[in-house]
């Protein structure tokens, strides 16, 4: 296999391999397959300064460095090993089929971040994989985790995106292409239980440090630091869930190998953004039972918390009987939690201020008459509009909406427009939109992704000329979509 070129420099990159340094038997030693004319789609420069790079530098020959074939100095590309529950199977070795972690950097703010490349080629744990990705699907991670990070929850970020020049075969022949992302780390739930199911519990202690060492230095301070960890991981990811519900975000495949530990959402594979609000709602083509329909992830948020769970038991207590009860009181409490963090966003969103014992009721009542209506305009059409009747034409059931107004009148704060306007998004990435985006770009147009890319990394507040942009598909093609793994 080709060799990738060592560069004469780090382009300002602070590298600091922590994680092949101190766990060795986590990772593979891996070089990215070498793109044969790779061409650069997208550079994050904004995102390339935060991570303390000089970006003129990094920008003259990303297309070379992003595909993966000029390696900056310090980097030492590896492939990640995990384990994983694929839709509730469970598979004792998935790891980086396709994606290469490149190293860590320190960045400006002395932030410890992970740079991966996603499609860079085959690795031992491609099993029957091609280790390629495809130009629209990492396009639309790219645009995904971009969108996501100004609507301001904890993502992945992308930095780059190149075609290399070569095709990928799927259904049909596709352009390839690599993504390189940048996550506060890629340890994930799966990472813990691919050494717990080879009953590697010392592997699995290593990495708990590690894992509370780089992510959740509190969980030294609880009275075992590996329970510690265990809710620290908890919140995080209960806090992030109770995000996506406020957006209407579906993840699509909340596979115990794609939950992290850090709390950041990773993995866009097939995810989306639900227009019309129906809690049942699956875009996945393969999510046949709809295991992570919209409405379904606050449940299966405790499920794979159970499962790191699991693996984590030894170190709750050496007593088995007892790391059980330590470990199904922490479960029990999720629901609750999830609860606690969904109301504090949904709060917001209504323009709630403080606390009060009917909020639930309140909360529960508008989701009623929102069902049918576009999740998004709906609550950002909520905070301008003067009254109930001004919203007739947009809720499916306006007569519950009148019925809640004068509840909600009572109840919201002074300022309760203000506060709305800053959480409820005008823009997100509408499929229909997204779509056509990534269509015009496989066609070689990145024209339609870059105006897209622009309207949703400025999520809040109405731009004269956009209005498109904050509208639903229509019917007809909401109806048939279908979001698809083909990464
Ligand atoms: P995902 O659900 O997309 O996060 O991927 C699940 C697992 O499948 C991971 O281990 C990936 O590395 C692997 N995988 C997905 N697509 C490919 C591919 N094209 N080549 C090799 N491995 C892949
Ligand atoms: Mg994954």
């Amino acid at each position: 296999m080709a060799q990738a070129e060592q560069a004469a420099g780090s382009f300002g990159l602070r590298f600091d391999n922590s994680y092949v340094r101190d766990l060795p038997g986590a990772w593979l030693e891996q070089a990215p397959r070498r793109a044969v004319a790779p061409k650069l789609l997208m550079f994050n420069r904004e995102l390339a300064e935060e991570l303390g790079a000089e970006p003129e530098a990094l920008e003259a020959r990303a297309a070379e460095v992003f595909s993966g074939n000029l390696l900056p100095d310090g980097a030492e590309p590896v492939a990640q090993a995990y384990a994983g529950h694929q839709f509730g199977g469970f598979s004792p070795q998935l790891g980086d089929g396709r994606a290469l972690l490149l190293g860590e950097v320190i960045d400006r703010k002395g932030e410890r971040r992970d740079i991966a490349l996603k499609g860079s080629g085959p690795t031992a744990f491609s099993r029957g994989g091609d280790g390629f990705a495809a130009v629209g699907p990492v396009l639309r991670e790219y645009l995904m985790g971009e969108a996501m990070a100004a609507l301001g929850v904890p993502t992945s970020r992308a930095l780059a995106a190149v075609a290399t020049g070569a095709q990928v075969l799927r259904e049909r022949p596709l352009p390839g292409a690599v993504l390189t992302r940048v996550a506060a780390s890629h340890l994930r739930i799966g990472t813990f239980q691919f050494f717990a199911a080879r009953g590697q519990g010392d592997m699995v202690k290593r990495l708990a440090d590690y894992a509370i060492a780089r992510h959740h230095p509190q969980a030294l301070n609880a009275g075992n630091p590996y329970l510690g960890l265990f809710e620290a991981v908890t919140a995080a990811q209960a806090r992030l869930v109770a995000r996506w519900m406020g957006l209407g975000f579906i993840h699509g495949v909340m596979n115990t190998d794609n939950m992290t530990i850090s709390g950041e959402t990773i993995d866009y594979g097939p995810c989306a953004f639900m227009e019309a609000y129906a809690p049942g709602t699956v875009f996945s083509s393969i999510d046949r039972q709809g295991r992570y329909a919209y409405g379904n992830q606050p449940q299966i948020l405790s499920w794979n918390l159970a499962r790191l769970a699991e693996t984590l038991l030894p170190l709750f207590d050496a007593d088995e009987d007892r790391a059980v009860d330590l470990a199904n009181a922490r479960l029990e409490a999720i629901a609750g939690q999830f609860r606690a963090e969904w109301l504090a966003v949904m709060r917001a969103k209504l323009g709630l201020a403080g606390e009060e014992d009917g909020d639930g009721a309140l909360i529960g009542d508008f989701l009623k008459a929102l069902e049918g209506t576009d999740w998004t305009l709906g609550f950002h059409r909520l905070a301008d509009a003067p009254d109930a009747a001004a919203l007739a034409g947009l809720f499916a059931d306006p007569d519950a909406l009148a019925v809640w107004w004068p509840r909600w009148q009572a109840r919201r704060a002074p300022d309760f427009a203000a506060r709305m306007a800053a959480i409820n998004p005008v823009y997100i990435p509408r499929n229909l939109r997204v779509e056509e985006a990534l269509a015009a770009a496989e066609a070689g147009d990145m024209a339609p992704f870059h105006a897209l890319l622009d309207v949703v990394t400025q999520p809040f507040g109405e731009r004269p000329g956009l209005e498109a942009y904050a509208l639903p598909a229509p019917q007809d093609f909401a109806q048939g979509f279908r979001t698809f793994c083909g990464t």
